[in-house]
């Protein structure tokens, strides 16, 4: 038996009541100093739980996200990315299979901080579907499309299902003679991308293993890369989302993270690849499918060529993942998409927006 959140009724606002602060104007294009093995000596700070979901969900929100960075020191750049979009040569979509975006400062990820800090991230306003369970958000992720069209309606990978439907990133990518990467720490996650699409699909378990093995296809470049990191799910499924173990395997994934963009800068591939970086859904106590908005709400973070540093406060789905990769790679967009390209964080105007939420289911 399969757990829909019912769509029925009004939809229920569930974008909260204070507005994120307003977007810093930033001329510059902001050095970041990467940390590859940051001190990891900070205790996760305690973390009152939410409180327990109401049958009405009039939600109160909890983050604790708002954006506080103190600006890198402009003095001693550790590179000099390049500052227009046209500069994009490739994309990496990393997941954080789990993550909320409260817990990010709270493990601390000193290198998302840092990506976060010199790109554009919502801390409040991106959420996933409203079935927020791994396999159909990250189809939705990487398909531009609602559950109701891409069909991966179950939690688990059955062959007589099919793989995800319509054209997605990765199918509009291999069209175009782009290479295409694929890493996940789930083999159920193969359903996202038919395998004639990619042209490395590899599945590793663990941060070490996501790292090398993402470390050795970054040393042979890519066009479109995903990579996804299981680790906070499942420490969130067994010991509880913001505790401790959860907290240690982020800092682990963000350990990760570094290595990557390392690897990237050690082959000259930094300031040309395009970030975005997000999770499929959050989890509170051990689990992430209620009706709460710490289950619905993802980090959505993108740092790159001609990306405006800002803090985003327009409603971001995780359909616009798929949507805002293709058109950073130039791809053309695909109309039966429900996902938008957020065209703000180049400074464009942000030609069409979310009015609701776009799906069914
Ligand atoms: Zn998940």
């Amino acid at each position: 038996m399969i757990l829909f959140v019912s769509s029925c009724g009004p939809v229920p606002e569930i974008w909260g009541g204070s507005p994120p602060p307003a977007a810093t104007p930033i001329g510059a294009y902001l050095p970041i100093q990467i940390a590859i093995n940051p001190a990891t000596t900070a205790q996760p700070a305690a973390v009152t739980e939410a409180p327990p979901p109401t049958i009405e969900p009039t939600i109160t929100l909890t983050a604790t996200s708002t954006a506080t960075f103190t600006p890198a020191p402009t003095n001693t750049p550790t590179f000099t990315p390049t500052p227009s979009k046209a500069n994009i040569e490739r994309v990496l979509i990393i997941s954080y299979d789990g993550l909320r975006p409260d817990a990010i400062e709270l493990a601390p990820m000193p290198n998302l901080m840092a990506l976060m800090q010199g790109g554009a991230y919502a801390p409040l306003t991106a959420r996933t579907i409203d079935y927020p369970a791994t396999s159909p958000s990250h189809a939705s992720m990487l398909s531009g499309l609602c559950m109701e069209d891409h069909g991966v309606i179950y939690n688990n990978f059955f062959m007589y299902m099919g793989y995800s439907k319509g054209v997605d990133v990765f199918d509009l990518a291999h069209e175009a003679g782009l290479k295409t990467v694929m890493i996940v720490s789930k083999d159920k996650l193969r359903q996202l991308a038919e395998p004639e699409t990619t042209d490395v699909f590899e599945v590793a378990y663990g941060e070490p293993a996501i790292t090398r093995t993402a470390v050795a296809q970054i040393a042979d470049d890519f066009d479109l890369m995903f990579i996804h990191f299981a680790g906070g799910d499942n420490r969130g499924h067994q010991y509880g989302w913001m505790s401790g173990e959860y907290m240690k395997v982020l800092q682990a994934g963000d350990e990760a993270l570094g290595e990557i963009i390392q690897t990237l800068k050690d082959n000259n591939l930094f300031d040309t690849t395009l970030f975005i970086i997000t999770a499929d859904h959050g989890g509170h106590d051990k689990n992430h499918i209620g009706l709460i908005i710490e289950d619905y709400r993802i980090p959505w973070i993108a740092y790159g060529p001609g990306v405006i540093p800002q803090v985003l406060d327009l409603k971001i789905y995780t359909m616009d993942t798929a949507a805002t990769a293709a058109y950073a790679l130039g791809l053309p967009l695909n109309p039966e998409w429900d996902g938008i390209p957020v065209y703000q964080i180049f400074g464009e105007p942000q030609l069409k927006t979310h009015e609701r939420y776009p799906c069914k289911t």
